[in-house]
Order: structure tokens, then sequence, then C-alpha cells
């Protein structure tokens, strides 16, 4: 393992989770968009890449690049082990209790579509009835319909209060005899709010029901703990956590994944192939036909090593500082609105078009505008229309923050929308 020591050996986070060390560790936020410094605050979109997950990648396609789990050879031998101490180094991190817990998929999209197609059809009925919030993003209502479109389950949905948190009071009401399944997300996309999973798994536990995490927000940004948790199924997206694209994780305890058929049929995930009667691998590899990304499997192992090594606990303080900063600077603006229940490194905005607040400057506007300075944000509905709806707006521009953020990044965005609001 001579050549995966040596990518290691660059693994070198700084000793402070803030400065010019750490920006040092991410080649991209050195260079100039429109000829200007690029302040990047598109986080919760995807985040940027160090050094170490980008050599990592450029390494094993230098030195080891072989199709893993089917080759006699050398080459197939250490690209199978660098994937499965990858799988392991996952397992580690979310503290899942077994490998055989950890299936890579391409994301978390691809993760909670996993569940709904085979928890659906191993475990769900024709008026069965799962359990989605306001607040979800399209990836954890969509599955759900097209299995409601198939099978004629029930989707019922936890609302959200004034302030953007889950209404808790609703939330007991919704479970029935017929409730199979809770999916919500652990961290908002939009608001930044941090729901309380392990109460509401502890409340569906009570009822017999298994809960599904969507972490797309949270593994960045805290540390998670499935055990803890208790959670029964976990996505999470390699991309947002400073890994790879076309790579993310599944979590699912061993009790379910062994009771759901395959996802997708192919290689791998079989045991023995006639045309009679095939049979199917062992977890997780059963939830893996076909040729998986072991190279980004890699690069999120890294990644995730990158982070752990910095410290989840001191990323998650880092942020929420810089996010109670960049909350109070933004609140400062005139005609500024922000969505949510308070500081948090995921803030979501518009500003007033007028004095009296009567409407607001268009979030696309805005986005575009702050892109000629350099600054990047997101705008629109962040693929969460029905919680857009219920906000009574189209769209929101969102500064979301990431461990390499510094509060020079945030007075450039707060004086970049005053530019903006003295144009209009
Ligand atoms: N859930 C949440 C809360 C997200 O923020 C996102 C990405 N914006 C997703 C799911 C989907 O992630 P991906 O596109 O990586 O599958």
């Amino acid at each position: 393992m001579k050549k995966q020591e040596s990518s290691r050996q660059n693994l070198t986070p700084p000793a402070e989770p803030e400065g010019i060390l750490l920006r040092d560790a991410f080649p991209i936020l050195t260079r100039k968009v429109y000829g200007k410094p690029l302040v990047y605050l598109d986080n919760g979109a995807t985040t940027q890449k160090p050094h170490c997950v980008i050599d990592a990648i450029t390494e094993e396609y230098l030195n080891v690049n072989a199709n893993v789990h089917r080759g006699v050879h050398y080459l197939s031998q250490e690209a199978t082990r660098l994937y499965e101490e990858a799988r392991e180094t996952v397992r580690a991190f979310i503290n899942a209790r077994s490998t055989s817990e950890v299936i890579f998929t391409r994301g978390t999209t691809e993760s909670i579509n996993l569940v709904a197609a085979t928890f659906g059809e191993a475990f769900m009925h024709e008026g069965d009835e799962v359990i989605v919030t306001e607040m979800e993003h399209h990836s954890n209502i969509v599955p759900w319909q097209l299995l409601q479109a198939r099978k004629g389950i029930v989707l019922k949905v936890c609302p959200i209060t004034d302030d953007g948190l889950l209404d808790l009071d609703a939330l007991p009401k919704l479970f029935s005899p017929r409730t199979r399944l809770l999916a919500c997300t652990h961290v908002s996309n939009v608001l930044g709010t941090v729901n309380p999973v392990r109460e509401i798994i502890q409340m569906a536990h009570a009822h017999d029901v298994p809960v599904l995490i969507d972490a797309a927000q949270s593994v960045p940004h805290m540390p998670v703990d499935v055990q803890a948790l208790d959670c029964d199924f976990l996505a999470f997206s390699g991309h947002k956590v400073y890994g790879p694209t076309g790579i993310g994780v599944l979590y699912g305890k061993e009790q379910w994944l062994d009771k759901m058929p395959p996802y997708m049929g192919g290689g791998e995930m079989i045991g023995k192939v006639s045309f009679e009667r095939t049979t199917f691998n062992v977890l997780p590899y059963k939830f893996e036909a076909g040729t998986p990304d072991y190279v980004a499997a890699r690069g999120l192992a890294v990644a995730l090593d990158f982070v752990r090594f910095i410290g989840m606990d001191r990323i998650a303080a880092f942020e929420h500082e810089l996010g109670t900063y960049a909350y109070e600077q933004l609140m400062q603006i005139e005609g500024m609105h922000i969505y949510g229940p308070g500081p948090s490194p995921v803030i979501s905005f518009n500003l007033a078009a007028h004095g009296d607040g009567s409407s607001f400057i268009h979030h696309l506007d805005l986005g575009t505008l702050l892109d000629r300075l350099g600054i990047a944000v997101r705008t629109g509905h962040h693929c969460a229309e029905p919680l857009m709806h219920r906000l009574g707006i189209e769209g929101t521009v969102r500064a979301s923050l990431a461990l390499y953020n510094t509060k020079d990044d945030i007075d450039a965005l707060v004086k970049g929308i005053n530019r903006v609001r003295q144009m209009f």
C-alpha cells in the first residue's frame, strides 16, 4: 500500500479550522472570477475540494486503476482493498455497526430512491403511509410520490411553524397503524433548521415506525452517529462534505437491508445466475450493481479523514460562530428578510425592493449582481418548492458556509448586497 501512504502524507489539515492555512488546502479558492477574488458561499449546493482529495483521485488513476471485486490481478486487488478501506472509513465516520450497513450510492438522491423503491417494495401496500415534512428537499418528496403512483401509498406531511421549526405538536398526530416510515431531513437546506431527529426517531420507534434521515446537510457540518441517533436509514452525499461528485452513502440497519430486495440488477449484486434462478450477494453488495465509482469512494474516504482530523465538533463550532456573525451583519441591512429560526451556516434571505417592504428584489437579480462582484450564492427554490409555498415566496438568495469561509467573505457579501440595494 505504498501508493496509498504517499497520498495520505498529503493529508495534513491545519492546526486551526480558520484562516489562511486552511484556505490554502483548497486550490480553487485562489481563483478569480470576473477579475475579482472568488467569494464562494454556495456550499449547501456543493463544497470545494482540498488538495488531498484531488491528489487521491489523481493518484488512483495514475497508479492503481482496475475494476474492483473482479480480478485476481494485483491492481484489481489493490483497488478492491482501497474501495473496502473507504467503506470502513465511512463506517467509522458515522459509527455504523458494520460495513455491511454502508452502501455506496451516487448520492443522497439515489440513497433515498433506493429505500423508497426497495423498502417500499418489501413493506408497503396500498393505503400504507409515509410521513415527510414540509421542509424536505425534492429528493425526499418525489421518490415517495413515485411510490405513491406505483403502490397507492399515502404521503402525510408534518407542517412547520412560522418560525421555521418542525411542528412537534402536529407530528404525533400523523402516526397511524398504517404508518410504515418517517423520512425527515436532519438540517434544512433552506432554513438551516436543525431538526431534533433523536427525539423524532424515539417518537417514531414508539409507534414501531422506522426512520430515514436525510443527512445531506448535516454530515458536512456536525458529528453524526447513526447508533446514537438509532436511525434506521441515513443518506448523505460525498460532494457536500469536500469529497468528489458521484459518490454518496446509504446507511441502513442490517435488519432492514437484509429483508429488502435488490435495487438494480447486474454484476456484483448476484450470488449465482442462471436463466432459471438467480440468487443475490450478501450485504452491502446486494445493493451495489455494476462497477461502482471506486475512485470517488476513495476520494470520499480521504475527505472524511480530512474533516475528522480537523474535528467535526470544531467545524460545527466554527461554522456556528461564522453563521452568527453573518446573520448579525446581514440583519443590519435595510430591507433584509431572513428565513428560518436563527443563526446557522445556511442563511436564506430576500431583500426589499422598496422602503415600505411591499416587494422583494427578485432573488435571481440579486444573485446575478452578486455574481458579478465575484460572490457565489444560490438563488431559487433550492429544490424545496413546497417549503417556498409555505413561506409564500418563489425563492430566496442563499448563502451557505463551509469550514474555509472567513469573516472577510461575509463582509464582501454584505458590501455586495448594499451595493445592489443602492442600484434599486
Ligand atoms: N437533501 C438535502 C437536504 C439537500 O440539501 C440535497 C442537495 N441540495 C439533497 C438532498 C440532494 O443531494 P444530491 O443532489 O447530492 O443527491
